[in-house]
C-alpha cells in the first residue's frame, strides 16, 4: 500500500505525527466520507421519506441509493438491509424481534469469543425466556471448530451468534462451515453473524455465508459513526416484529391493531442519521476502490511483521494472543511485569494509539486466564513506520517499569 492512501485520511495532516493503531475499535476516515457527511449538511439538509421538494426527494431517493449500494456491498438484496446506529443495535433489535421465537426449553447458543454487543443481548433474551444459553469454546488458534458444534446445537436450539472475526485474537472464522454444520444439526435454527470486525476487512457475503442475519458498524468500515447495518433474510425479516415504533414506519396507526411498514422500514422508525448514511456510501466506495483483498493482505503482511519484530525484540516476556500466523491485522499481547494499561498509557503519551483492557470481550479473557490484554489493530492507512514506533514506544515502556 503506498503513501497516497494515507494522503486520503486528512487527520494525519492534522496529526502528522499520529500512529493509529486503534482501527479495531473505530477506523480513521478518508477524505470521501467526511465530505460526504458535510457534503449533506451543507447541500441538502433535508429528512427522507416525507417532503416533496426537491431536497427532500433528492435526500430521499440518495439514501435508497446508499441502501442498495451497501445491499451489494453484503451480498443481499436491498430490501434485507435495515439501517442501524451500529452493530450493537442490530443485535439488540434482534433480541427483541426475535423474542417471540423463544420460550422456556430452548436453547441460545452464543461463543466464548464474543464481544459483550453480542453476548450481552442473548444472555438477556435468555434470561427473560427461561431458555438455556450455551456458550461454544473456542480452539487453540482462537477459532470456533464447525465438528465441535455437535456438543452444544441439538434440537431445541432456536438461535446461534457468533462473530465472523474476533475483536481480541484477531482470529477469522470460517463462517459458511459453522452455518452449514449448524444446520446440518437442526435445519431450522436462527444463524446471526457479528461482521463488526470483518466488514472493510475482507469479503461480507450473507448470501455465500447463508446466514439469517448478520450486523455490522461503518465506523469500523472506514464510516462514519451512527449508522450501521442489519442483513436479514427476506422471508425472516417480514415476519418480525419491530423493535421501534413510531414515525416513518407506519401504514394505520388508528385501527385496533397498528398495521406496520413492510421491512426494511418497519425497523427504521424516527429519522434516521442522514448524513452518516451517505458517509456510509463513500466508505462502501473507498474499501471497494481498494479492494478488501488488497487491504486483508496489507495488514495481514503489517500483523505479520509486527508479531515478528515482536517477539524478536522481548523475547518470553512477550505473550502474542490468538493464531499462530497473523490472520488480519489485530494483533493482542501481553507483556510480562506490565499492566496492559501501563503500556498503553506510555504509548499513548507518545501519540501511538493502543487498545488495553478486556476490549469488551470478558468472557473470553476469563477463558485465556488473562486480566487483560494489549491491542494493536492495523489498517489500511498503517505503514512500516507504525511498527518502528511501536517496538520504540514499547521499549520505553519496559524501561519504565523496569526502574
Ligand atoms: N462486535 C465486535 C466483534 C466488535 O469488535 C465491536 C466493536 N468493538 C462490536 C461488536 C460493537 O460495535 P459497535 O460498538 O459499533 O456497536
Amino acid at each position: 500500500m503506498d503513501n497516497s492512501i494515507k494522503n486520503r485520511f486528512p487527520i494525519f495532516v492534522a496529526r502528522p505525527g499520529l500512529v493509529y493503531l486503534d482501527s479495531g475499535a473505530t477506523a480513521l476516515k478518508p477524505d470521501t466520507a467526511i465530505e460526504a457527511v458535510s457534503g449533506y449538511y451543507r447541500d441538502l439538509s433535508a429528512n427522507v421519506g416525507r417532503g416533496l421538494y426537491r431536497t427532500a426527494e433528492e435526500t430521499s431517493a440518495r439514501f435508497e441509493t446508499v441502501r442498495e449500494r451497501a445491499a451489494r456491498f453484503v451480498g443481499a438484496d436491498p430490501e434485507e438491509i435495515v439501517f442501524t446506529r451500529n452493530t450493537t443495535e442490530g443485535i439488540n433489535l434482534l433480541e427483541y424481534s426475535l423474542a417471540d421465537r423463544v420460550t422456556e426449553g430452548d436453547v441460545i447458543v452464543v461463543t466464548a469469543l464474543e464481544h459483550h454487543s453480542n453476548f450481552l443481548p442473548w444472555k438477556r433474551l435468555a434470561k427473560r425466556s427461561g431458555t438455556e444459553l450455551r456458550i461454544v469454546p473456542f480452539d487453540i488458534e482462537g477459532r470456533l471448530n464447525p465438528d465441535s458444534l455437535r456438543e452444544h446445537i441439538d434440537g431445541r436450539t432456536k438461535i446461534f451468534a457468533f462473530s465472523a472475526v474476533s475483536n481480541v485474537l484477531g482470529s477469522v472464522n470460517d463462517v459458511t462451515a459453522l452455518i452449514r454444520a449448524a444446520k446440518a444439526i437442526n435445519p431450522g435454527i436462527i444463524t446471526v453473524v457479528d461482521a463488526a470486525q470483518a466488514a472493510g476487512h475482507m469479503a461480507v457475503d450473507a448470501r455465500e455465508w447463508d446466514c439469517d442475519f448478520l450486523a455490522l458498524s461503518g465506523h469500523k468500515m472506514y464510516g462514519p459513526t451512527g449508522v450501521g447495518l442489519l442483513y436479514g433474510k427476506t422471508a425472516l425479516l417480514r415476519t418480525l416484529e419491530p423493535y421501534q415504533v413510531g414515525g416513518g414506519m407506519i401504514l394505520d396507526s388508528t385501527s385496533e391493531t397498528p398495521v406496520y411498514m413492510d421491512a426494511p422500514q418497519r425497523f427504521e422508525a424516527g429519522t434516521p442519521d442522514i448524513a452518516a448514511v451517505l458517509g456510509l456510501e463513500a466508505a462502501i466506495g473507498f474499501v471497494e476502490e481498494i479492494g478488501t483483498d488488497a487491504i486483508h493482505s496489507h495488514e495481514i503482511a503489517l500483523a505479520t511483521k509486527a508479531a515478528k519484530r515482536l517477539t524478536e525484540t522481548f523475547g518470553d516476556s512477550i505473550r502474542i494472543l490468538g493464531p499462530a500466523t497473523r490472520e488480519n491485522g489485530i494483533i493482542s499481547f501481553t507483556m510480562d511485569g506490565i499492566h496492559p494499561h501501563d503500556i498503553a498509557q506510555v504509548l499513548g503519551e507518545r501519540d501511538i494509539c493502543i487498545r488495553a483492557g478486556e476490549h469488551c470481550a470478558s468472557p473470553l479473557h476469563r477463558e485465556l486466564g488473562i486480566p487483560a490484554s494489549a491491542r494493536a489493530s492495523f489498517s489500511v492507512y498503517n505503514t512500516e513506520t507504525d511498527i518502528d514506533r511501536l517496538i520504540e514506544g514499547l521499549k520505553g515502556a519496559v524501561n519504565l517499569f523496569k526502574k
